[in-house]
Protein backbone atom coordinates (compact mmCIF):
# COMPACT_ATOMS: atom_id res chain seq x y z
CA UNK A 1 0.00 0.00 0.00
CA UNK A 2 1.43 3.29 -0.69
CA UNK A 3 2.12 5.75 1.85
CA UNK A 4 -0.87 8.29 1.00
CA UNK A 5 -3.05 5.46 1.80
CA UNK A 6 -1.82 5.03 5.51
CA UNK A 7 -2.05 8.76 5.63
CA UNK A 8 -5.81 8.61 4.28
CA UNK A 9 -6.78 5.95 7.22
CA UNK A 10 -5.05 7.29 9.80
CA UNK A 11 -6.57 11.07 8.53
CA UNK A 12 -9.72 8.86 9.38
CA UNK A 13 -8.36 7.61 13.06
CA UNK A 14 -7.88 11.59 13.50
CA UNK A 15 -11.94 12.01 13.01
CA UNK A 16 -12.68 9.36 15.68
CA UNK A 17 -10.28 11.13 18.02
CA UNK A 18 -12.11 14.83 17.47
CA UNK A 19 -15.46 12.38 18.12
CA UNK A 20 -13.53 11.60 21.06
CA UNK A 21 -12.91 15.29 22.16
CA UNK A 22 -16.59 16.39 21.43
CA UNK A 23 -17.58 14.14 24.02
CA UNK A 24 -14.87 15.50 26.53
CA UNK A 25 -13.47 11.89 26.30
CA UNK A 26 -8.90 11.30 26.24
CA UNK A 27 -9.16 12.05 22.08
CA UNK A 28 -7.53 9.06 21.15
CA UNK A 29 -9.26 7.06 17.60
CA UNK A 30 -8.85 3.86 15.60
CA UNK A 31 -10.42 2.26 12.00
CA UNK A 32 -9.50 -1.34 11.18
CA UNK A 33 -8.98 -1.58 7.58
CA UNK A 34 -9.32 -4.40 5.50
CA UNK A 35 -9.02 -5.03 1.37
CA UNK A 36 -8.39 -0.72 1.44
CA UNK A 37 -12.16 -0.49 3.00
CA UNK A 38 -12.73 0.20 6.66
CA UNK A 39 -14.86 -2.10 8.26
CA UNK A 40 -14.23 -0.89 11.83
CA UNK A 41 -14.53 2.77 13.42
CA UNK A 42 -14.16 3.32 17.34
CA UNK A 43 -13.43 6.40 19.68
CA UNK A 44 -12.30 6.10 23.42
CA UNK A 45 -15.91 6.31 24.71
CA UNK A 46 -14.59 5.25 28.81
CA UNK A 47 -15.93 8.44 30.47
CA UNK A 48 -19.84 8.15 28.39
CA UNK A 49 -19.65 4.59 29.06
CA UNK A 50 -18.37 4.52 32.13
CA UNK A 51 -16.65 1.44 30.89
CA UNK A 52 -12.44 0.95 31.56
CA UNK A 53 -12.32 -1.61 28.35
CA UNK A 54 -14.04 1.06 26.13
CA UNK A 55 -10.43 2.06 24.57
CA UNK A 56 -10.78 3.50 20.86
CA UNK A 57 -9.14 0.02 19.34
CA UNK A 58 -11.55 -2.03 21.35
CA UNK A 59 -14.60 -0.11 19.87
CA UNK A 60 -12.92 -0.45 16.35
CA UNK A 61 -12.23 -4.42 17.17
CA UNK A 62 -15.94 -5.08 17.94
CA UNK A 63 -17.12 -3.20 15.35
CA UNK A 64 -15.10 -4.93 12.42
CA UNK A 65 -16.09 -8.40 14.40
CA UNK A 66 -19.76 -7.29 13.97
CA UNK A 67 -19.18 -6.28 10.62
CA UNK A 68 -17.38 -9.67 9.65
CA UNK A 69 -18.81 -11.83 11.78
CA UNK A 70 -15.81 -13.22 12.63
CA UNK A 71 -13.00 -12.79 15.60
CA UNK A 72 -10.45 -13.59 13.51
CA UNK A 73 -9.68 -10.37 11.83
CA UNK A 74 -6.19 -11.72 10.19
CA UNK A 75 -6.55 -9.94 7.11
CA UNK A 76 -6.94 -6.61 8.80
CA UNK A 77 -5.15 -3.85 9.58
CA UNK A 78 -5.09 -1.28 12.63
CA UNK A 79 -4.93 2.29 12.57
CA UNK A 80 -4.56 4.38 15.68
CA UNK A 81 -3.63 7.82 17.04
CA UNK A 82 -1.87 6.61 19.76
CA UNK A 83 -0.05 3.89 20.89
CA UNK A 84 -2.19 0.42 22.30
CA UNK A 85 -1.98 -0.37 25.34
CA UNK A 86 -1.44 -3.60 27.10
CA UNK A 87 -5.65 -4.72 26.99
CA UNK A 88 -5.84 -3.20 23.23
CA UNK A 89 -2.27 -5.39 22.43
CA UNK A 90 -4.15 -8.41 23.76
CA UNK A 91 -7.16 -7.65 21.58
CA UNK A 92 -5.02 -6.74 18.98
CA UNK A 93 -2.80 -10.01 18.61
CA UNK A 94 -6.13 -12.41 20.04
CA UNK A 95 -7.94 -10.97 17.01
CA UNK A 96 -4.65 -12.01 15.31
CA UNK A 97 -4.31 -8.47 13.43
CA UNK A 98 -1.95 -8.37 10.55
CA UNK A 99 -0.33 -4.66 11.31
CA UNK A 100 -1.04 -1.88 13.55
CA UNK A 101 -0.24 1.92 12.28
CA UNK A 102 -0.03 4.35 15.26
CA UNK A 103 0.96 7.85 16.16
CA UNK A 104 1.81 9.07 19.04
CA UNK A 105 4.09 7.19 21.44
CA UNK A 106 2.42 6.45 24.64
CA UNK A 107 5.59 6.86 27.39
CA UNK A 108 3.14 6.02 30.13
CA UNK A 109 1.12 3.41 28.99
CA UNK A 110 2.41 2.18 25.90
CA UNK A 111 2.78 -1.54 25.07
CA UNK A 112 3.56 -1.51 21.51
CA UNK A 113 7.26 -0.69 21.89
CA UNK A 114 7.25 2.23 24.58
CA UNK A 115 6.98 0.37 27.97
CA UNK A 116 6.90 -3.29 26.34
CA UNK A 117 5.90 -4.69 23.05
CA UNK A 118 3.14 -7.27 23.35
CA UNK A 119 2.64 -7.18 19.48
CA UNK A 120 5.62 -7.93 18.33
CA UNK A 121 7.04 -10.76 21.57
CA UNK A 122 7.05 -13.74 18.94
CA UNK A 123 6.49 -15.46 22.13
CA UNK A 124 2.76 -15.38 22.11
CA UNK A 125 1.46 -17.81 19.05
CA UNK A 126 0.50 -14.50 16.71
CA UNK A 127 2.03 -10.93 16.32
CA UNK A 128 1.47 -8.39 14.34
CA UNK A 129 4.03 -6.26 12.57
CA UNK A 130 3.73 -2.41 14.34
CA UNK A 131 4.49 0.63 12.57
CA UNK A 132 4.75 3.89 14.58
CA UNK A 133 4.98 7.64 13.92
CA UNK A 134 2.48 8.05 11.38
CA UNK A 135 0.74 11.68 11.36
CA UNK A 136 2.34 11.51 15.40
CA UNK A 137 2.23 15.69 15.35
CA UNK A 138 -1.32 16.01 15.17
CA UNK A 139 -2.32 12.89 17.34
CA UNK A 140 0.23 14.37 19.81
CA UNK A 141 -1.59 17.60 19.19
CA UNK A 142 -5.12 16.65 20.17
CA UNK A 143 -3.95 15.32 23.28
CA UNK A 144 -1.79 18.55 24.21
CA UNK A 145 -5.12 20.76 23.41
CA UNK A 146 -7.33 18.58 25.52
CA UNK A 147 -5.05 18.15 28.65
CA UNK A 148 -4.45 22.04 28.86
CA UNK A 149 -7.97 22.72 28.69
CA UNK A 150 -8.55 20.15 31.24
CA UNK A 151 -6.30 21.62 33.51
CA UNK A 152 -7.77 24.99 32.77
CA UNK A 153 -11.29 24.18 33.64
CA UNK A 154 -9.82 22.23 36.75
CA UNK A 155 -8.09 25.48 38.26
CA UNK A 156 -11.42 27.77 36.90
CA UNK A 157 -13.52 25.58 39.04
CA UNK A 158 -11.18 26.08 41.77
CA UNK A 159 -11.40 29.55 41.96
CA UNK A 160 -8.21 30.20 40.59
CA UNK A 161 -6.62 32.49 37.22
CA UNK A 162 -6.07 30.03 34.74
ZN1 LIG B 1 -6.02 0.54 25.12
Amino acid sequence: MEGIQHELFMREALKEAEKARELDEVPIGAVVVRDGEIIGRGHNLRESTRNATMHAEMVAIQEANEQLANWRLEECDLYVTVEPCVMCGGAIIWSRMRTVYFGAHDPKGGAAGSLLNVLEDDRFNHTATVYSGLLAEESQRLLKDFFRELRKRKKQKNGEHA
